[in-house]
């Protein structure tokens, strides 16, 4: 397709040697505060500071100072949900919400089953609402449905939920990304990626992470996901800037996706000449350029470079 993405597949030293002594020092040192469930975390003072500092930083990377700049909520509609088609791909990863909207004697039910020890979720129904699964998931069913010559470049921003718990701290279950999104021609949105791949890549860098370009895949589920994964690394659909935080396999901070027809058929968008539009986003992955940042550069803000804490303002 573009066969001028650079890809480095030589990996750096890493900080740590497992995603579990990462994240023994990150709780440690308080930046992380555990929950009773693995990949929720809190995050402490130091951290959200750091973490909203990427976030203006990835802002700041605009070109088009005239993108319109969204912030999401955690939930989006069930019914653009389903559009996405991520429940068929990603089954295992979705968070799906139940509401209570009975009246007073389904109430009393629901309490004589929560007093029994039942199982009271079964008095819920689902909401019209689910849990965001990736960020510019909420953003396709709001676009208009002709899409200008120019293309339509959205910035974005907001929380993901993956269903996936798990030690390693770079793999929560909620996590914030800010994304640049472009919808328009095949042509458009290719070049989109390709050049924030870069863009992206090169601020990254100037964050003195030792960071490279890999091609990647999504975790497709099953067996037709092995094909489906296959297929998406032929086709390079989707790079990823990676990081060696710890040891084990590098930790993606930032991805870029070419979609192909993915949103623009279900959501009706369409470019000038009647064809349907295709999309791509670049998305910084914010939790994790943070984590990234404090194991490479220490667990305390004010042992960091002073280049470093000055390019991101903290
Ligand atoms: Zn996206």
């Amino acid at each position: 397709m573009t066969g001028t993405i650079e890809v480095q597949t030589e990996r750096h030293p890493a900080p740590y040697g497992s995603p579990e002594e990462l994240r023994a020092a990150l709780l440690d040192a308080g930046l992380l505060v555990a929950t009773r469930t693995d990949g929720v975390y809190h995050r402490s003072g130091e951290f959200e500071g750091v973490l909203q500092a990427v976030e203006r930083y990835a802002a700041d990377q605009r070109e088009d100072a005239t993108a319109p700049r969204r912030w999401f909520p955690p939930v989006m509609a069930r019914e653009d949900f389903l559009r996405t088609d991520y429940l068929r791909s990603f089954p295992d990863l979705v968070g799906s919400l139940d509401v209570f909207s009975g009246g007073d004697k389904e109430h009393r039910a629901l309490l004589a089953e929560l007093e029994d020890g039942g199982d009271w979720t079964t008095h819920l129904t689902p909401a019209e609402v689910v849990l965001s699964s990736s960020i510019c998931h909420s953003l396709y069913g709001t676009l208009p449905t002709d899409v200008p010559a120019a293309g339509l470049l959205t910035e974005c921003c907001g929380f993901a939920f993956r269903h996936e718990p798990s030690l390693d701290p770079a793999r929560m279950q909620s996590f914030r990304m800010y994304e640049f999104v472009l919808v328009g021609t095949p042509d458009q949105a290719v070049a989109h990626r390709d050049a924030w791949l870069r863009r992206g890549r090169d601020s990254l860098a100037a964050l003195g992470l030792p960071v490279r370009v890999e091609a990647a895949n999504d975790p497709f589920f099953g067996r037709v996901g092995r094909m489906l994964a296959a297929n998406q690394l032929t086709a390079e659909l989707k790079y990823e800037v990676v990081l060696d935080v710890t040891d084990a396999r590098p930790t993606a901070i930032s991805s870029a996706n070419y979609h192909e027809d993915h949103f623009g058929l279900p959501f009706g968008l369409t470019t000038p000449d009647g064809g349907v539009a295709h999309s791509s986003c670049f998305g910084y992955g914010l939790e994790r350029i943070t984590l990234g940042l404090f194991a490479t550069h220490g667990l305390a803000v004010s042992a960091w470079p002073d280049e470093v804490r000055s390019t991101l303002s903290c």
